[in-house]
């Protein structure tokens, strides 16, 4: 895979001892990889990414991976609130309001090629490559619900868990029962924290609550606008069994 290296921004620092164990998808807002390079390299903008992925495919990298570009922002997953130290960034040359507004299928292509190479390279879980949505759901939309996370699925580069039965649910929710957590808040709640997600203002926040589901629905549930509670809870269930089966 070749990468144009001929563009660098100054915006990094150092990840300390921190090892890489995410991958953060972004979108850039931008209208052109130009005006999303100029951005991205700009000292005084204090943002960078590692990679840059334009329209037609091609991947620029930006900042060394051994370094802590500054993508991520105020962000949570599983217990890190420094993510930038544990990711890679990597931004898409996209713009849900430009012409830049699909993603298209050289940018696709190239982003599961440079995906699969970061994941072997650093052993990444593929329940640790997440959109920016998923670390920072108050702040961030990106890559937001049209990005095809089901291209990724179907080739096995994340997982899907849409053959987990009713049966293997029922043994998460005996043993949120057993614990007491019975009312389908608190569970969906319980499971979005043992998956990841920054909980700890949505249960007495409803602003918040609604915020953390509509991120979570952009990238698992479907492109419908209505999507009633049942269904958001029941996927959130199977996406919790099939975690806890996931090794890798
Ligand atoms: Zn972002």
């Amino acid at each position: 895979m070749k990468y144009i290296t001929k563009y660098k921004s100054p915006n990094y620092n150092s990840r300390g001892k921190s090892k890489i164990k995410l991958i953060i998808i972004h979108y850039t807002a931008l209208r052109s990889a130009k005006e999303a390079i100029t951005y991205l390299c700009t000292k005084e903008r204090k943002v960078s990414a590692h990679y840059l992925i334009s329209q037609n495919g091609l991947i620029y990298n930006l900042v060394n991976e051994k370094f802590r570009a500054w993508h991520a922002g105020q962000s949570f997953w599983q217990d890190i609130v420094d993510v930038n130290s544990f990711s890679i960034g990597i931004e898409l040359d996209y713009n849900p309001n430009a012409k830049n507004n699909k993603f298209s299928s050289k940018m696709i292509s190239s982003l599961k090629k440079l995906i699969l190479k970061l994941k072997n390279k650093y052993k990444i879980n593929k329940k640790n490559i997440l959109a920016h949505s998923d670390i920072a759901p108050f702040r961030k939309k990106d890559p937001g619900k049209y990005f095809p996370w089901k291209l990724l699925e179907n080739e096995k580069i994340i997982s899907n868990f849409q053959n987990i039965t009713k049966n293997d649910t029922k043994i998460i929710e005996d043993w949120f029962y057993k614990y007491n957590i019975i009312s389908k808040k608190r569970i969906i709640i319980f499971a979005l924290s043992l998956i990841g997600y920054d909980t700890r203002q949505v249960y007495k926040n409803l602003k918040y609550y609604n915020m953390l589901i509509t991120a979570y629905k952009s990238r698992y549930v479907t492109k419908l606008t209505y999507v009633n509670q049942e269904t958001v809870y029941n996927n959130i269930i199977k996406h919790l069994f099939k975690n806890l089966l996931t090794k890798n």
